[in-house]
């Protein structure tokens, strides 16, 4: 029989469920919400509600968004012609934190990974390539920047190959280090 009531059993459940967190933090973080004061446990729930309403995948280069297109590949500013390949959102972030670079972006969303029974088609790969087979389309350079480590690697060169017959030059870099 749970210890907890079942509402608060289902609680933890959920946070356990997340990355990371143990059944330990579950416990702490579902406490701390019941412990919140009046309203402030309905916006925490809000704003999960909300993000999953309004954040989706720009429909150019996948990074998330609210609305269609974000607003890396709707600025003018920014050179159409450079692609930098990254596997996760958060990618994107560390690269447009050191203000070094001036190019578009393609998320994958994932990384190739035989082992989680990760394929081609489970993560961006085909949006990429059809971007560069476009007729309109701009890209002379892509920047492969998964991370350097084997299924990073595999999925930068799986991606290469396909790349093979357009006529882009491709280069190889890795992120900067994520935030823990
Ligand atoms: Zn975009």
């Amino acid at each position: 029989m749970p210890f907890f009531p079942a509402s608060l059993e289902n609680l933890i459940d959920k946070f356990a469920s997340l990355p990371g967190i143990g059944r330990k933090s579950a416990q702490r973080l579902a406490f701390h919400v019941l412990s919140l004061p009046e309203g402030e446990g309905e916006s925490f729930a809000n704003a999960i509600l909300e993000a999953r309403k309004n954040v989706c995948c720009c429909k150019i280069c996948q990074n998330l968004t609210e609305g269609e297109v974000c607003s890396v590949c709707s600025s003018t500013k920014r050179d159409k012609s450079i692609v930098c390949v990254v596997s996760e959102p958060r990618d994107v972030l560390s690269i447009e934190r050191s203000h070094e670079y001036n190019g578009v972006y393609h998320v994958l969303h994932g990384v190739l990974s035989p082992i989680s029974h990760v394929g081609p088609d489970d993560i961006r790969i085909s949006e990429l390539i059809h971007r560069v087979a476009a007729d309109n389309s701009e890209i002379k350079e892509i920047i492969m920047a998964t991370n350097p480590d084997t299924e990073g690697e595999a999925t930068a060169m799986y991606i290469s190959r396909l790349l093979k017959p357009f006529d882009v030059c491709l280069l190889y870099t890795s992120p900067s280090p994520r935030d823990p």
